[in-house]
């Protein structure tokens, strides 16, 4: 997934510090124990659960470039690429968190909600780093041109090359 920058600092991560960590809950990863991930949102004011993701397609033509151009026309969308998987990130506040951080329909949160109380999923102390960020159409249209053959790019009703609007 991804995010905004994170505004937690070293002293908010002292506050959460001496709650334990559940390191058997899950076997592969270490999982918050409930008491330290409520501290922990409370802090962070819900980061993950203000945005959402989309899977998508490796874009391969013209049509799917195009595509890409119509997600970046929207608000805050931006496209990345992480573990060479493309995703849409949508800027969205969750309608259940509330102003303190909380989820109000914590027991019965969605399993990809459930999966952020883990420390690898967790933004609490960074935001991802992806492979690549693609936030405007300008940037989406210089990368088509790097990999697009010219058939394909003829195709693309795209700006002249370094005339796409700054968004
Ligand atoms: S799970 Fe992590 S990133 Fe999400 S709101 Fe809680 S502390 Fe913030
Ligand atoms: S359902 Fe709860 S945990 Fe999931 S995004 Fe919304 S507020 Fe966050």
């Amino acid at each position: 997934m991804s995010s905004t920058p994170n505004s937690t600092t070293a002293s908010d991560m002292e506050a959460v510090e001496e709650t334990e960590v559940d390191d058997d809950a899950t076997g592969e990863c270490e999982e918050f124990t409930p008491e330290k991930l409520a501290k922990m949102c409370s802090i962070c004011g819900g980061k993950c659960c203000k945005y959402y993701t989309v899977l998508l397609e490796d874009p391969e033509d013209a049509e799917d470039f195009d595509e890409l151009r119509w997600f970046l026309a929207h608000g805050s969308n931006y496209i990345y690429i992480d573990d060479g998987e493309w995703h849409l990130n949508v800027e969205a506040r969750c309608k259940f968190l509330q102003d303190d951080g909380r989820c109000s329909m914590y027991e019965y949160r969605p399993q990809v909600c459930r999966d952020f109380g883990h420390e690898d999923e967790c933004e609490f102390e960074g935001s991802y780093d992806f492979d690549r960020v693609f936030k405007t159409i300008g940037e989406i249209e210089a990368y088509a041109r790097e990999v697009l053959p010219p058939e394909e790019l003829a195709k693309l009703p795209m700006f002249p090359e370094g005339c796409a609007p700054p968004e």
